[in-house]
């Protein structure tokens, strides 16, 4: 027996759908391509999105033909989300930051047919439009512009595709199991691998991180999503602010300090969303320029780890709640997120603190078990650790073009590749990625639980650990260190920060000073990088 309920299929064009109904009035303000801000609403990116998805419709696109977008965190960028997804394409958004030779590999393997871009990528579209196989049609996320025309040639304009649509276009009734976007891995080792995404999986992954217990965004938040679009959806905010009807404010090209505490003062935003490097610019700024960030209430910090010292620093000088969230491209991407349990309120305030520094419990809708390396889950007692496996409703079945064979292990589990410990409330300490761990004689030193204590010296501006290779010890940590502008301290100085944080064998057997640290286009540490410049440093002596 059936229930009798209805069953209408879980869809992005519901979202949209939404908010444009019960939040038109709701606002959004974006920063332009070219500079200055403009002012939308719900209602009219609603009524854009309808109107892009009815002007796709007359190109002739085929169902789930892949529209690319390489474009900043704005309002068309929105409206793309929700036009191509609801129209019963696919939305694949490109991180611009690859290289080209990477840009043409996923391009092809998506068979992008159209490609949004924004105007600064103009140059860089130019450059590869040759190779671009599938390619059709090239869209400036503008009005007409006579001069990207010329780079170009057969450009077509956004406003012009708005102008052509229909604003009153009713969305198909879609199999809920929709291919609507997708994202590739950044690929730090071999191809890019494209994970995609269906309109089920974005639909429940907006209902948990909309949680109390996960980020909760709420229609009276103000909402700054600095990661960006092309980064696995910007965690699924977009969809989760419309869902919500939540004002938003997208920042545009500008990801400096300055331009994002002006923004967050400007607009009063409660709730914004980054990396941990992004907030290093802000913290620095806001010192600088004297701003109290008076309005932000809560900041999600994911995509590596938070260093503890950024969370004290919000919490005492901006009182600025920072909730620690891990997850991957995989997982749409969020996984686990750390808030407290009833228990723990009546704990002293510094034990509350402490125990908000790790990566948090699994949200509702997804499964976290740990592995040892004969595949059975080791104890949750908080201290041993092993390969941190997934398995949910919005976690990756197969890679895009691959099997599910090829994707995950024989019992179904996908294996995350980062190295985990889990407590027995469920709470997850990610120790390191896989390949980044140190293995220090038999035992295993965490390189993040070093950088973090290394990242809170006044003296240091960024740091990075990696294991080098040794002659007794297999691999000892040695810290790659930025000095803090201005400063010069000692070997000596740096290392004085380890005492009694951490077990004398722990401590880096080296301090290498360096100008800055490689990053991937996702704004990770390239430690592979770090390991060739650096690996033999305590050989060679
Ligand atoms: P990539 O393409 O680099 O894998 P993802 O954004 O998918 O990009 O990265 C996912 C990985 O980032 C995770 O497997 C984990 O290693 C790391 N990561 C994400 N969030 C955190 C966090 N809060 N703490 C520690 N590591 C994190």
């Amino acid at each position: 027996m059936l229930g009798q309920m209805m069953n209408k299929p879980l869809l992005i064009s519901s979202l949209i759908e939404h908010a444009q109904r019960y939040h038109a009035a709701g606002e959004i303000y974006s920063v332009k391509t070219g500079g200055g801000i403009e002012e939308t609403s719900w209602g009219q990116v609603g009524a854009n999105s309808r109107a892009l998805a009815s002007a796709l419709t007359k190109l002739g696109l085929e169902p789930q033909a892949r529209c690319g977008t390489i474009a900043w965190n704005n309002r068309r960028h929105l409206e793309i989300y929700f036009g191509v997804s609801g129209g019963g394409f696919v939305c694949h958004t490109i991180n611009p930051r690859l290289f080209p030779e990477q840009l043409v590999y996923i391009l092809n393997h998506a068979e992008d047919k159209v490609l949004f871009i924004d105007k600064t990528f103009v140059p860089l579209v130019a450059a590869i439009r040759d190779k671009l196989d599938h390619l059709e049609h090239v869209v400036l996320m503008e009005g007409k512009d006579d001069e990207a025309a010329s780079q170009l040639p057969g450009l077509k304009f956004y406003d012009d595709l708005i102008e052509s649509g229909d604003s009153a276009f009713v969305w198909p009734e879609l199999d809920e199991a929709t291919a609507s976007s997708l994202c590739y891995t950044s690929g730090t080792t071999g191809n890019p691998k494209g994970v995609l995404y269906s309109h089920r999986s974005t639909v429940l992954h907006s209902f948990g991180i909309n949680l109390a217990d996960s980020i909760g965004i709420a229609a009276k938040d103000v909402v700054l999503p600095v990661v960006p679009m092309f980064h696995v959806n910007a965690w699924g905010a977009p969809y989760a602010c419309a869902m919500v009807g939540a004002r938003m404010v997208m920042p545009g090209p500008g990801l400096d300090g300055p331009s994002l505490v002006k923004l967050i003062d400007t607009y009063q935003v409660t709730l914004a969303l980054g990396v941990p490097t992004i907030w290093l610019g802000l913290l620095n700024e806001a010192s600088k320029s004297g701003s109290t960030l008076g309005s932000l209430k809560r900041t999600v910090v994911g995509g590596s780890a938070c260093p503890p010292s950024m969370m004290t620093t919000f919490r005492e000088k901006y009182g600025v709640e920072t909730i620690h969230a891990w997850g991957m491209t995989e997982m749409s991407p969020v996984g686990s997120i750390n808030q407290p349990l009833a228990k723990h309120m009546s704990l002293s305030e510094a034990e509350q603190h402490k125990l908000r520094e790790n990566q948090g419990r699994p949200v509702y809708g997804v499964e976290l078990e740990i592995l040892d390396e004969a595949g059975n889950p080791v104890a949750h007692d908080g201290k041993t650790q092993g390969d941190l496996v997934t398995r949910g409703y919005w976690i990756l079945d197969s890679y895009f073009r691959k099997t599910r064979e090829e994707t995950l292990t024989g019992d179904g589990w996908f294996d995350t590749g980062d190295v985990a410990t889990m407590d027995a409330d469920g709470y997850v300490t990610i120790r390191d990625r896989s390949k980044d761990i140190i293995k220090s004689g038999g035992e295993w030193i965490s390189s993040v639980e070093l950088e973090n204590i290394a990242i809170a010296h006044p003296q240091l501006s960024d740091a990075a650990v990696i294991g080098a290779r040794h002659e007794k010890w297999d691999e000892r940590p040695i810290l790659i260190a930025v000095k803090t502008e201005g400063q010069d301290p000692s070997e000596a100085d740096v290392l004085a920060i380890f005492d009694d944080k951490i077990a004398k064998w722990q401590i880096p057997d080296r301090v290498v000073f360096t100008d800055s640290l490689p990053r991937n286009a996702t704004g990770k540490v390239l430690k592979r990088d770090l390991r060739e410049a650096f690996g033999e440093v305590l050989i060679a002596k």
